[in-house]
């Protein structure tokens, strides 16, 4: 099984091998790999002011985590490398992320994405805790706009322009995804910049967009706290997404949707 599927800390350990700074950040070979990029995404430290937070906050931690040893780097993407589906967020929390060394691992917006993934069978299991919980994904690789822990989730037009590049390689890759899910406007706007969209295409829950290439994206909102507790997204409005999600999959094979 490649390691992409469970994040960084299986097969990976935590020794990914650091990149020579004269390699350019997008590799005109074509031979960019997963690999390649969350070698160098986990060796990042480009952006002072998330470099100094994460690495922070990683250091004081939350008393209800005080025993354990936070990851405090930048989270690359994990899924099925030949995932059809890529789901995007903002960038990995404070005490999520940042401390488990997985996106949406370890808090409460992956409780609500991984339920909804196993729900609609992108995921061998409702739950995202840490790294080897045995998480396996099919068909879907789940990533970041931003792969830094920001402070009060708020990354800075600069330091998103700065991370974008992995996003932007990472979807190269996975050049057999034809849908793009955006968690939020900010991941929704990112999608949109690197597709070049303008005007950007309005964001709201549900909403779809061609992009080149024959790739769609699906925009929802983010299952933050802040939308979950208000109600402003719902586990059934959720759920909606990842149903046409894989209807639309399935209509690209040519087959029947349910
Ligand atoms: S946010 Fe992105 S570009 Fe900035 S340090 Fe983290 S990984 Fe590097």
């Amino acid at each position: 099984m490649a390691p992409f599927n469970q994040g960084i800390g299986v097969g990976w350990a935590n020794a990914a091998p650091a990149f020579p700074a004269d390699k350019p950040i997008w590799d005109a070979s074509g031979l960019d790999s997963l690999a390649q990029i969350t070698a160098e995404v986990v060796e990042c430290r480009a952006c002072p002011r998330l470099v100094a937070w994460r690495e922070q906050v990683a250091q004081d931690r939350r008393a209800s985590f005080r025993n354990q040893e936070y990851w405090g780097r930048p989270i690359p993407g994990f899924g099925d490398p030949e995932a059809r589906m890529v789901v995007v967020g903002l960038a990995p929390a404070a005490h999520g992320g940042n401390r488990t060394g997985r996106i949406f691992t370890g808090d409460r917006s992956g409780d609500w994405l991984f339920r909804a993934l196993w729900r609609a069978g992108f995921a061998n299991q409702p739950t995202s805790t840490h790294v080897g919980d045995g998480l396996l994904l099919a068909g879907a690789y789940v990533a970041a706009a931003v792969r830094c822990a920001p402070p009060a989730n708020k990354p800075t037009p600069e330091e998103r322009r700065r991370c974008l590049p992995y996003l932007e390689r990472e979807l190269k890759a996975l050049d057999t995804a034809s849908l793009i899910v955006a968690l939020g406007r900010f991941a929704h706007d990112a999608v949109a910049d690197l597709f070049a969209l303008r005007p950007r295409p309005l964001f709201g829950h549900g909403r779809e967009t061609e992009l080149c290439g024959g790739r769609r994206l699906i925009a929802s909102f983010h299952p933050s706290q802040q939308n979950t507790f208000t109600k402003r997204l719902t586990e059934d409005a959720f759920d909606a997404i990842f149903t046409r999600a894989r209807l639309l999959l399935k209509s690209d094979e040519g087959v029947e949707g349910p």
